[in-house]
């Protein structure tokens, strides 16, 4: 029987911070434990408490360093990675320029599982536990990265990215072929381990009407799959779609028409809604991931958290790195950036509102709040240890820190995978940093 007690800083989310303030929102600890058994987080809690409860288990002592829930990033690319920092394109170029050349090389399951290898050492390596990617259009790109995925026992979520227009020709399937690819992929992967399926129409303008129906048919069919896709990222991307559905009212209104928008839905980027389209997100249960190093690196625009997410009716939103869009797989950074483009609109996302975006937020979008994203009794014990001291210059801003939520700040803002101690999942070590 795996069972140990990882011992620090802890902090849980009780309730959510845009609504109840931060103090409400969270049970932290300066002295706190988890216990972890057979994977599961069994107890959270004062150490004491914990480590009485759980007579005899090995205690790792991680100090001063804080114990949170792994960071889920519920919209990346991870047949991508390899040309992050890409220099000079918005998003419509970036495509043809970038993105298509690289994708194309995913029919090889070799390189498919190579690339899905290195990304997932960097996701570890940068305390992210889950991630919802996009393969490519090759069912090989998917076969790959669940294959590594379910050999680490990763609560990871993909799918083969469907695309029957407007891309180069080795990189189209058609509806039918489209839509068989990945019934067959769902069969074979959702559920496998603790993967979960994500039927995936890359955007509006890469599907045709019939390959969007034929994506809503599957998701009829599989109702517990994510539905995973990209929305109004780009003012050249919105008049585009404009041209291509002329019966539609808006970029969101096509999702709408061709029901794929609800509850597990999450639509990437946001950035440049209507009023009409917020509302209508809003009411369908759908989340969106935000992207922020993505929106200012390719230059799309700056996303309205105070809109969508303050009030009383919040929309569920996730933070992601959208590698390779994204300039950074640290959710540090991540956090930071998103917290730049609410300074340049006026809001100051408070790091309380930042983290649970990171972590909850994430696990709420892909509905999977349910397992993942705190550190709660009965979730997966998907865990990351962060040293709040990892540099020199962090260490001396920390002697000014006079609560967790400005050592968090601190953290957002100036940390990198140098802070990153240990990551767990499902109760087992995926990474730990050298000495
Ligand atoms: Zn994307």
């Amino acid at each position: 029987m795996n069972s140990f007690v990882a011992q620090g800083q802890t902090l849980t989310f009780v309730d959510d911070p845009f609504r109840v303030g931060p103090e409400r929102a969270i049970d932290y600890r300066s002295k706190g434990a988890v216990w972890v058994e057979n994977g599961l987080i069994r107890a959270v809690g004062p150490a004491l408490e914990v480590r009485q409860a759980a007579a005899g288990a090995p205690v790792i002592d991680y100090g001063e360093a804080l114990i949170i829930a792994g960071f889920v990033d519920c919209h990346t690319h991870y047949p991508q990675i390899s040309m992050i920092a890409s220099y000079g394109a918005q998003l419509l170029d970036w495509l043809q320029i970038y993105t298509f050349p690289t994708e194309a090389a995913f029919g090889d399951l070799v390189h498919a599982r190579e690339t899905a290898g290195l990304f997932l050492d960097q996701c570890a390596r940068n305390g992210i536990t889950t991630s919802s990617v996009y393969a490519t259009v090759h069912p090989q790109s998917v076969d790959g990265f669940f294959q590594v995925a379910l050999a680490r026992n990763l609560r990871m979520v993909g799918g083969k990215v469907l695309m029957d227009r407007n891309a180069p020709d080795d990189l189209l399937d058609s509806a039918e072929s489209g839509y068989e690819e990945s019934k067959k992929l769902i069969e074979k992967w959702h559920g496998a381990g603790r993967n979960v399926y994500a039927i995936t129409p890359r955007f509006a303008p890469t599907s045709s009407p019939e390959q969007l129906r034929a994506a809503a048919t599957l998701w009829r069919e599989f109702p517990d799959a994510v539905m995973q896709t990209h929305l109004s990222e780009n003012s050249d991307e919105i008049a585009w779609v404009g041209d291509l559905f002329t019966d539609a009212p808006d970029y969101f209104g096509v999702y709408e028409k061709f029901s794929l928008v609800g509850p597990g839905a999450v639509f990437g980027h946001a950035v440049h809604l209507n009023e009409r389209e917020g509302a209508a997100l809003r009411e369908s249960g759908s989340a969106i991931a935000h992207c922020p190093t993505s929106n200012a690196f390719i230059g799309s625009g700056l996303f309205d958290m105070k809109g969508l997410r303050d009030g009383d009716e919040p929309v569920t939103v996730g933070l992601a790195t959208d590698i390779a869009g994204g300039s950074s797989l640290s959710m540090f950074a991540t956090m930071r950036s998103a917290y730049e483009i609410g300074q340049l609109r006026g809001y100051s996302l408070h790091p309380a509102k930042a983290w649970y975006l990171a972590t909850v937020g994430g696990a709420r979008a892909l509905r999977l709040d349910g397992c993942i994203g705190n550190l709660s009794v009965g979730n997966e014990a998907d865990m990351v240890v962060i040293d709040l001291a990892s540099t020199p210059i962090i260490a001396n801003r920390m002697i000014r820190a006079d609560d967790i939520w400005d050592a968090m700040f601190v953290q957002m803002i100036m940390a990198d995978d140098r802070a990153i101690i240990a990551t767990y999942s499902a109760g087992e070590l995926i990474y730990e940093r050298p000495n």
